[in-house]
């Protein structure tokens, strides 16, 4: 991918123009859509503790995951420094605003993301092997209408499994975040105990669960491909308007921008498309096309095969190594 980059013929003076005007992180522009995304979570606890009942029990859990989803784009870009320049101040916005809400840790998460971008869906890619571990039905494409079925069924809290796979191989991060993280979740959960609202951490679990859990599936599938298409890892779509806004909320779709420049805040994306001219945009219904092409049969077989072939090469190696000693 790293090379496919290198060939695409830039003006420096456009590089230079997105270093200096738009690499620059406003934390005045983060707070709004971080205040936006935090009513949003807000709107859906006020609907289920008005009226507590199935209903709202559930119709708040959709508005809540879709601001879990929004928290988690939004931690995304502190991990990257883009949340404001003080390292300090945009790290504990990430934090405690972000991630720890979802269960995570921003150094786990790092650990994970920057290696990504340094291979995106190569081989040195660590997301890779966790999508792999979350099974055949994860990798599967969402453009058809099996796959909407698996999506629906993540919708539904069916992707319990996957979740926990998820979580488990994340890489553990720093002993102190984890020990802040465990005391944050403490605090929530006797807060809620004391002040008698313990359905709130079920609304708030549920939702993770369910709706956070399955547009985070989206995500991850329109993302990147597969590493048999490493030339074009990463897609480059023009996003409808309509409910695609609701999927692919602050500019998620400008995936391949970000992927060019980790450095541009979320809200600068679709300004860094505008500028770089020379690389081509499909159109929803390409990039859907290619997708159904990654996931056929075949080239989903492929990648389960690349696992396994990397799952045997250390007993291979152990094999010989004792034959060799023998
Ligand atoms: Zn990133």
């Amino acid at each position: 991918m790293a090379e496919a980059m290198k060939l695409i013929p830039e003006s420096l003076s456009m590089k230079r123009l997105i270093w200096e005007q738009l690499s620059k992180p406003s934390l005045g522009t983060f707070s709004r859509y971080f205040v936006l995304t935090w009513a949003l979570a807000g709107s859906g606890i006020v609907l289920f503790t008005r009226a507590p009942s199935p209903i709202t029990f559930v119709l708040g859990s959709i508005i809540l995951g879709l601001a879990q989803h929004r928290m988690a784009l939004l931690g995304h870009d502190a991990a990257h420094g883009n949340a404001c320049r003080n390292r300090f101040l945009n790290d504990a916005i990430g934090i405690a605003g972000c991630i720890f809400p979802l269960g995570i840790t921003l150094s786990s998460y790092r650990c994970l993301h920057f290696p990504h971008h340094r291979d995106p869906a190569g081989p040195g890619d660590p997301e890779l092997p966790v999508r792999r571990a979350m099974g055949k039905n994860w990798a599967g494409d969402l453009s058809t209408t099996r796959g909407l079925q698996l999506w629906g069924r993540s919708l539904l809290g069916f992707s319990l499994a996957e979740l926990s796979v998820f979580v488990a191989k994340l890489p553990p991060g720093s002993r102190k975040e984890r020990i802040y993280l465990a005391s944050y979740w403490l605090i929530a959960a006797a807060s809620a105990v004391l002040l008698h609202q313990e359905a709130l951490l079920a609304l708030w679990f549920f939702a993770l669960s369910t709706t956070y859990f399955s547009t985070l599936r989206i995500q991850t599938w329109h993302e990147h491909s597969l590493p048999e298409s490493n030339e074009a890892a990463t897609n480059r779509f023009s996003l409808p308007n309509g409910i695609y806004r609701i999927l692919f909320p602050l500019n998620s779709w400008c995936h391949y921008e970000h992927h060019r420049f980790p450095k541009v805040p979320f809200y600068h994306l679709p300004k860094v498309r505008a500028l770089c001219l020379e690389d081509r945009i499909v159109s929803f219904s390409e990039m859907l096309a290619k997708e159904r092409e990654r996931c056929s049969p075949l080239a989903a077989k492929n990648f389960f095969l690349v696992q396994e072939e990397v799952d045997s090469a250390p007993r291979k190696q152990n094999q010989s190594e004792r034959s060799r000693s023998a």
